[in-house]
């Protein structure tokens, strides 16, 4: 499991709401559509209890926040975290409701998780943890409801003993068709293949339109990345491909610096070796942590946690661009000083949007009972990405403003009319 270094600090709510209030004055946005994206539709808290291998009972507490559903069924991640609350699920959610929504895809936005870090227990506990709020959860999601889907430290593993024990507590028919309960599953279980790389691909994606939009090349660029989990190792994985050199990495364990260049995948194997971490890799300089985000590079991938771009740090970063693998890695201070600076920020809701795209192509091939290929899947992810990526452009020439707050306008604009074409019951 990889974890970033620092901590989220909490407060992801207060930033989302106001990176939502500046998109929504700048599109004058109608006001009752405001009220209503301004809160969840449901909040859903379940507290159960766990038998640990010692015999001994255990509680844990579990979250579940679906924000709005107005284009299509809530879909999104489950974190396995101690900063995993109500304000955390919130936040999370409505990017979730912004991302779908910008990928134009038929979803809505949720989130959740359990209030725990799975690194201090065995297998067989994580897995009765996941059995046991999947069956907390009961009928608060469904293949056709709620979709959850990987977030920090949830894997495809965990996704399949979701299904498993969803399937389980059900009839026979029901049973047959509730593959699609969650995305993001083993390729052996229903998932699909590519799912595994669809953010980190994706953020090269966007990375790539980047280099296109402002003519430069990946070639000979310089980036660093934050978590080397399955967000910031694809990327780097990808990055390279086109030339680009990782020159530093941080992770939970350590943050590693080298002027020539790191090799990804010597790196990844590793910390795969090494129980998930890149502390100890004798092929980099070891840093201190707090001068990893001044190091000098061409492009910065925050691919861990929140609030780790903040007013503490904004002033020292030296790349061009900041692309966020991550949900919610710049704080809006900080996005503030970088716009100021000249800073790009391609934001969250865009940039990592291809492992929503990914569950959505899975959701399908399991509706459909298709199987598809990773060519396939990672040809059309980078099709809807660009895409993506184009409009936000236009929206940010259109209203004169900043990547994240076109991306917000784009997003929020189709819910908008949904509302509008809808109208609200009774
Ligand atoms: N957890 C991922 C995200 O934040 C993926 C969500 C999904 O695939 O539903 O976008």
């Amino acid at each position: 499991m990889i974890l970033s270094k620092a901590q989220s600090k909490g407060g992801l709510l207060k930033n989302v709401k106001q990176q939502f209030n500046k998109a929504a004055d700048l599109m004058n946005l109608d006001q009752g559509v405001r009220k209503i994206l301004q809160i969840n539709n449901n909040e859903i808290v379940v507290h159960f209890p766990v038998r640990m291998d010692n015999g001994e009972i255990e509680i844990f507490k579990g979250f579940r926040v679906q924000h709005n559903n107005a284009l299509g069924p809530y879909k999104g991640g489950l974190r396995y975290h101690e900063t995993i609350d109500m304000d955390a699920s919130s936040a999370l959610a409505s990017w979730m409701t912004w991302k779908t929504s910008l990928a134009r895809l038929p979803f809505g936005g949720a989130k959740g998780g359990v209030q725990f870090n799975p690194a201090l227990y065995s297998q067989a506990e994580v897995e009765r943890v996941t059995r046991r709020f999947t069956y907390a959860m009961g009928d608060n999601i469904g293949p056709e409801y709620d979709i959850p889907a990987p977030d920090v430290n949830t894997t495809p593993q965990t996704m399949a003993w979701i299904a498993d024990t969803y399937m389980s507590t059900k009839g026979p028919d029901e049973r047959a068709k509730s593959q699609h309960i969650v995305t993001g599953k083993p390729v052996g279980a229903g998932g699909l293949e590519g799912r595994d790389r669809a953010t980190g691909f994706g953020v090269v994606v966007n990375i790539k339109e980047w280099a296109n939009y402002t003519g430069q090349s990946l070639v000979g660029k310089r980036f660093i990345v934050q978590g080397f989990g399955k967000v910031g190792y694809w990327a780097a994985h990808y990055l390279s491909k086109e030339g680009a050199i990782m020159v530093g990495v941080q992770d939970e364990s350590a943050s590693l610096y080298t002027e020539d260049g790191i090799d990804v995948e010597t790196l990844f194997n590793y910390s795969r070796a090494n129980n998930f971490s890149i502390a100890g890799f004798s092929g980099a300089m070891h840093i201190a942590d707090e001068d990893f985000f001044a190091l000098n590079c061409d492009i910065c991938i925050p691919a861990a946690l929140g609030n780790q771009i903040t007013i503490e740090n904004a002033h020292l970063i030296k790349a061009s661009l900041i692309a966020e693998g991550a949900n919610g890695p710049v704080d809006p201070e900080a996005d503030e000083i970088l716009i100021e600076r000249g800073i790009t920020i391609i934001p969250d809701i865009l940039c990592n949007s291809g492992g929503v795209i990914g569950s959505y192509f899975e959701w399908l091939q399991n509706r459909n009972g298709e199987l598809w290929g990773v060519d396939m899947v990672l040809n059309k992810l980078e099709n809807y990405i660009i895409d993506s990526y184009r409009r936000v452009m236009t929206r940010a020439e259109e209203y004169k403003t900043d990547a994240r707050s076109a991306a917000y306008i784009e997003a929020i604009a189709r819910i908008e009319v949904a509302y509008k074409q809808m109208g609200i019951f009774p």
